[in-house]
């Protein structure tokens, strides 16, 4: 009687301790459960991503910068299968995410770097479309562009004359600009290099009677393949200027000259960038101009020519 007992009381408390294990597995597989279910990458992967684009999208997104699109953000997003690829792009702006996901479904052929770049540059629209006043406060670093365009009466107070030592007819240029390009006219001449400016400042009046003229000999696409319209062109900023040099008959072949390969390899250094670089005229909107320079400063034209990128792009990310 006594060991039936003994026995019966083994069970209860080998039967009690299974129980427990039991209950306590039972525990940890459901915090476990809900902690996956609540992980970021099980939700990334519920809404349709890889294994490989979690992981990607994990270690492209980076909360310090502002441009890039966070976590949440993501998991707010419906699933997209370009998503993670525009997000490792450089040149990522998050408020354009909608746009380049439109763009490469109907460019598929286009890559993801491309789509950046002409999203963020506007060329989703037409030139002269949707277009935005130029911030002026910006100064020297301003856009005037296809998208970007001055009023009428804007001009900066402090133009100079050019001494005709510098420069062909008369041109008038931003005083700071005029300095810079006068360290660059002498170090060039150390060189026995001669650059000369042949078309610096013109006014909104001048750009606008040039269009009309093209426009009322030929019609309006051929005067706007030839010339900016009024208040976009960047000569009405006196921060730009075509360059020359002796011998030059025809524009383009200052591309050819001695002077041409030392600004290719210098002018940055005196905050000066070639605007319209070859290869790049579906951004500038322009056709390559060897002849046409932009002042923007040191830092930037530096940049600009480290980065290989446009004025058009560098605004887009690095200014607006
Ligand atoms: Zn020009």
């Amino acid at each position: 009687m006594r060991r039936r007992m003994k026995k019966k009381a083994i069970y209860t408390l080998v039967a009690i301790i299974a129980l427990i294990i039991i209950i306590t597995l039972s525990i940890i597989m459901i915090i476990k459960y809900n902690q996956k279910i609540h992980s970021t990458s099980y939700k990334l992967e519920k809404l349709g991503y890889t294994k490989e684009e979690v992981t990607e999208l994990m270690t492209t997104t980076d909360t310090k910068n502002e441009k890039i699109l966070s976590i949440e953000e993501i998991l707010n997003h419906e699933y997209h299968k370009d998503l993670p690829y525009f997000l490792k792009e450089k040149y990522f702006i998050k408020d354009n995410l909608e746009r380049y996901l439109k763009y490469k479904e109907e460019h598929s052929d286009k890559s993801y770097t491309e789509i950046v770049s002409l999203i963020n540059t506007n060329r989703d629209s037409d030139y002269y479309e949707n277009v935005q006043k130029t911030d002026t406060n910006k100064e020297n670093q301003m856009l005037v562009n296809k998208y970007y365009a001055l009023p009428k009466e804007f001009v900066f107070d402090d133009l100079v004359d050019v001494s005709i030592q510098h420069c062909y007819g008369k041109q008038k240029m931003r005083k700071e600009v005029y300095e810079q390009f006068k360290k660059m006219f002498n170090d060039a001449k150390k060189e026995d290099l001669t650059i000369i400016i042949n078309s610096s400042y013109r006014d909104y009046d001048y750009q606008e009677s040039l269009w009309n003229r093209y426009a009322s000999a030929h019609d309006e696409a051929w005067a706007d393949s030839y010339a900016a319209r009024a208040g976009h062109s960047e000569h009405q900023t006196g921060l730009t200027m075509d360059v020359t040099t002796y011998g030059v008959k025809e524009q383009e072949d200052f591309e050819k000259t001695k002077e041409f390969t030392w600004m290719q390899e210098n002018a940055h250094k005196y905050g000066f960038i070639l605007r319209y670089p070859k290869a790049h005229e579906d951004i500038t909107g322009y056709s390559y101009e060897p002849w046409h320079y932009r002042y923007v400063g040191v830092d930037i034209a530096t940049q600009i020519k480290e980065e290989g990128i446009t004025f058009d792009e560098y605004y887009a990310y690095y200014l607006a």
